[in-house]
């Protein structure tokens, strides 16, 4: 004996096309596959609903059925499409066509109760400027929301009903009086006991506590390209905050912090980096190791060299992220004056200050020039 449609989708006798739609839509959030997997009735009662709504919501089939009932339906030739799919997820897509529970319940469409996109995570990683430099493997872990294992996402316990919220009685709202100085008010709020599904597990799932979700702790990796910025983030979709009903999940953000390096300071592309090199080996020309990414490298120093000049060794900065060149490693040269003189260097060092003449000094700048330069270092 095939149950009352009115029945199956919990209308009045009387119930207008929209009362219809919003009862099947309801019933069929509840059996979706995504939502309901545990559940080896869904299917069927998916059928049956589905089966109910193409009679009620076709005024010609509706009104066979209100003067004949079912028989009628069978001698005047109707018989349910979809009678042959395999699994409630394909029978799903049959009724909604392809794309399926988003297309029907998609966002915005149903601001409460509908598919929700879940939230996005934000989480920082903070690596070298080595590995900024060459890019690197990294693993960030987060707590993210997920569809709680035990009931499928339905808030209820598995093999218990999802019933008529009794706060609202299934509208989904609730109307609260308010006296004000003109008189009664009546206001409609969203039910929350229910949230405005209308209904609600009649058990609550231990797990989750009837919220559907719960907490996991979650491990990512994910590849930080080389020639990264400090502060820009990387998005990884899907890896976020689990979708409610259906909706698909937020996204993970990985916010790259990049750990400050006490041997360099990056411009752009550029890196520069300050070496120290003693007056009289800046004056005789000398050979230092210059400190770059790919570890130190031997960098001639000029005889004459003077305070605050800069070398550039090309291709030596950080690579480009997208396109574009390598950026370069500027070498400032700090000449330091030898200080805490012994006896003998004192008397070397006075021979040779009484030995200089104009000569020595430099003859490449003027006195603006120098100011310039002082002042800017
Ligand atoms: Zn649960
Ligand atoms: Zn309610």
């Amino acid at each position: 004996m095939p149950r009352d449609y009115y029945e199956i989708l919990e209308v009045g006798r009387d119930g207008d096309e929209a009362q219809i739609k919003k009862a099947f839509r309801k019933l069929a959030r509840e059996l979706h596959p995504d939502v309901n997997a545990h559940d080896p009735e869904a299917e069927g009662k998916f059928k049956e609903a589905a089966e109910a709504y193409e009679v009620l919501s076709d005024a010609e089939r509706r009104r066979t059925y209100d003067a004949y009932g079912h028989e009628g339906l069978k001698t005047g030739g109707y018989s349910p499409h979809f009678e042959d799919f395999g699994s409630i997820g394909d029978l799903f897509s049959a009724f909604f066509g392809a794309g399926g529970f988003d297309a029907a319940f998609g966002q915005g469409r149903q601001p409460r109760g509908g598919a929700m996109q879940g939230g996005d995570v934000a989480v920082a990683a903070a690596i070298e400027l080595v590995d900024a430099a060459h890019g690197k493997r990294v693993e960030v872990s987060y707590d993210a929301t997920v569809l709680c294992d035990t009931c499928r996402g339905n808030g209820a316990e598995p093999g218990t009903p999802i019933v008529a919220c009794p706060t609202c009685h299934g509208s989904g709202q609730t109307q609260r009086v308010a006296r004000t100085r003109f008189g009664q008010l009546v206001r409609s709020t969203v039910c929350d006991v229910c949230g405005g599904d209308g209904r609600i597990a009649r058990d609550p799932c231990e797990t989750c506590r009837g919220g559907g979700m719960v907490a996991e702790r979650r491990r990512v990796e994910i590849e930080v390209p080389a020639g990264i910025a400090d502060g820009q983030r990387i998005r990884v979709a899907g890896r976020g905050h689990a979708g409610e009903r259906g909706g698909p999940n937020g996204d993970l953000y990985v916010v790259v912090q990049i750990r400050a390096d006490e041997r360099f300071l990056r411009d752009g592309n550029d890196l520069v980096t300050v070496i120290d090199v003693a007056a009289p080996l800046a004056a005789l020309g000398t050979t230092v190791d210059v400190p770059t990414l790919d570890g130190p490298v031997p960098v001639e120093i000029k005889a004459g060299t003077q305070p605050g000049e800069t070398l550039t060794l090309g291709g030596r900065g950080m690579p480009p992220l997208r396109r574009g060149r390598t950026g370069d490693l500027r070498v400032v040269v700090n000449v330091t004056i030898p200080r805490r003189l012994n006896h003998e260097q004192r008397e070397m060092l006075e021979r040779f200050a009484a030995s200089l003449t104009a000569e020595n000094d430099r003859q490449d700048e003027g006195m603006i020039a120098k100011l310039r330069r002082v002042l800017a270092g």
